[in-house]
């Protein structure tokens, strides 16, 4: 059996290390890629620990070792027999969302919601930080032609939730205003690129004021540092006292609050993390005389992961990275990604 080198977690430990994995073999649906660069995300720190709440309610769920990552980009390096669309040799990028295609959700289209699926880098999946990834032809994409490999690895699954949390679900429109709170992390720095892209103003906050400064360069119309300023009273202030149209908000129980505060009667919040916690006080007050809408995102579906990557090869966006790591490097990519300094994504090259 012939092996590759991979980042593993280990879920009985919580610990992350540079191992060895069989080189996958692809099914009659698959591909197989040999990965060239793949991006870490946090939820490639948070997925061991869902999992281990999981066990905590279930003892029966299962524990494993497996590779880190759920982005990539890589060159298809051998396909399986019912696979017609794609070729060996193709450069290509993937959505990380193994869904089933034939449950309820899915027959709705909605396959962000799927009940079977599972995400590549989790229990009984393995990830993208590996020498090489089996992946359902059916989630692949053509890496963008305006970016070289490791700026293609990380568009997925930040970009991907980025643009279902802006224009699926927060429905943005040109010309409107945006509030993103917590700028810095992937999803949030695509969110900046495509609102400013389309024409929406951006208003940004960080606890760093280099961070802020960065956000500005890339467009953003105005930052905020939430620890030595008021965030509600300086948006107030920046939209004539209105509010925003929309907040998009990773930060849960610290940032939701602010988010509801911020946003102008009839305006919109979308949430698609709590990196603070989970949980906060809600006065229905705003939902029921002032009519903001509270919205929910997570991942993206594979159609609006080519719109996204559509839109952002037309608009010839780069993503921003922070850092690039070598696989025999990657635990200190890890560390970069624990440390929470990074502005921008955290890329690993597989040479
Ligand atoms: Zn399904």
């Amino acid at each position: 059996m012939f092996c590759m080198k991979a980042l593993l977690v280990d879920e009985r430990t919580l610990t992350f290390s540079k191992g060895e994995l069989p080189i996958p073999q692809n099914g009659p649906d698959e591909v197989l890629v040999k990965v060239h660069a793949a991006a870490l995300n946090h939820r490639d720190l948070n997925m061991p620990l869902f999992y281990k709440r999981m066990r905590e309610q279930d003892a029966s769920f299962p524990v494993s070792t497996y590779a880190v990552g759920a982005d990539g980009a890589g060159i298809v390096e051998s396909i399986g027999s019912n696979v017609r669309s794609w070729s060996i040799g193709d450069p290509v990028i993937w959505s990380s969302l193994a869904y089933c295609g034939v449950c309820s959700a899915c027959l709705l289209g909605q396959n962000v919601a799927c009940l079977k699926g599972n995400i590549m880098g989790s229990t009984g999946l393995n990830g993208t930080v590996a020498q090489y990834v089996a992946v359902p032809a059916k989630l692949l994409i053509p890496k963008p032609e305006h970016l070289d490999v490791k700026e293609s690895a990380a568009l997925s699954m930040g970009l991907g939730t980025a643009w279902r949390a802006l224009i699926t679900r927060g429905g943005l429109q040109p010309g409107e205003t945006v509030l993103i709170q917590g700028i810095g992390g992937g999803v949030a720095l695509f969110a900046l690129q495509i609102a400013v892209s389309m024409g929406a103003r951006v208003i940004v906050t960080s606890s760093s004021d280099e961070k802020l400064k960065q956000a500005m360069a890339l467009g953003a119309a105005a930052g905020i540092n939430y620890q030595s300023e008021d965030v509600v009273e300086r948006v107030i202030d920046l939209t004539n006292g209105n509010g925003v149209d929309l907040v998009v908000d990773g930060g849960g129980s610290k940032t939701m609050p602010i988010a509801i505060q911020s946003v102008r009667d009839l305006g919109r919040v979308v949430n698609y993390g709590f990196v603070t916690g989970r949980t906060f006080t809600l006065d229905t007050y705003h939902l029921m005389i002032r009519q903001v809408s509270l919205v929910g995102t997570a991942m993206h579906t594979y159609s609006e992961l080519v719109s996204a990557v559509r839109f952002f090869s037309n608009a010839k966006l780069r993503p921003v990275i922070s850092k690039v790591f070598s696989l025999e490097d990657s635990l200190q990519g890890v560390e970069h990604l624990e440390s929470g300094s990074h502005f921008g994504k955290i890329a690993i090259h597989m040479d």
